[in-house]
């Protein structure tokens, strides 16, 4: 038998997790998959039993669209406590700084952090959308979800209009687009910018990492990191 186990997300659903199987990491091997930004659903998939107290659905389309629609901070929340319920609390790993170049090994428990504070949970805010006028029209920013994760994977390169459109839940009552967009003042730009910073929920997967070689601090995504995952770093090749 697989372990499960009952988790709240920060919004207050209610999923059963179970222990992941080496299925899953074949999701993680297929190239189309990373590329579109797919995977991150189908690794989920695969770990959730229930949402809400009912059967996660059988058909793997339907459960893919459920998890399009969750939130990007409960996502976020979700993929952090299958990783600990699969693979345990610690993360070792590797990580070469940015600046320098030079590689510093790591041990972090999650758990421990988790309950530190050190990777912060957000309540979600309930006054959302929040109502943005531009001079060219009506902008709603929400929360992003995992199709909006989805659409910025999707792209080749991505700037500061695209992360604009992907808090935008409408514009003038549509889906937002580039064009119109590009044509925004760069202040109607910047005051969404600003709307959408200021809409923290769930849990941020931002983490600070110091360099031991130049002492260097710098933040990243807990899921840049490889062994996240796939965890094949051990003490003995980190030089802790
Ligand atoms: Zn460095």
């Amino acid at each position: 038998m697989l372990e499960t186990e009952k988790i709240v997300l920060p919004s207050g659903i209610e999923c059963e997790i179970q222990e992941l199987t080496a299925e899953a990491e074949r999701v993680l091997t297929n190239k189309a998959d990373v590329k579109s930004g797919q995977w991150i659903n189908k690794f989920i998939a695969k770990a959730l039993v229930k949402i809400n107290g009912k059967a996660a659905p059988q058909n793997q389309g339907e459960l893919v669209n459920m998890l399009l629609d969750m939130k990007t901070g409960d996502r976020n929340y979700l993929l952090l406590r299958i990783r600990m319920q699969s693979y345990g609390d610690e993360m070792i790993f590797n990580y070469e700084c940015p600046k320098c170049h030079k590689t510093s090994g790591y041990k972090l428990n999650l758990r421990e952090m988790l309950d530190n504070g050190e990777l912060k949970i957000y309540p979600y805010r309930e006054d959302v959308p929040i109502v943005i006028e531009t001079r060219d029209g009506i902008a709603e920013i929400d929360y992003t979800t995992g199709r909006s994760e989805q659409w910025l994977a999707s792209l080749k390169e991505i700037d500061t209009i695209h992360l604009a459109i992907a808090a935008c839940k409408s514009f003038n009552g549509k889906a937002p687009e580039y064009k119109d967009f590009c044509k925004l003042k760069t202040r109607d730009i910047s005051k969404i910018r600003m709307a959408y910073s200021q809409l923290k929920g769930g849990l941020d997967p931002q983490i600070e990492l110091n360099c031991y070689e130049c002492d260097n601090s710098y933040k990243i995504m807990l899921q840049q990191v490889p062994d996240f995952f796939t965890p094949l770093t051990t003490l003995d090749n980190i030089g802790l």
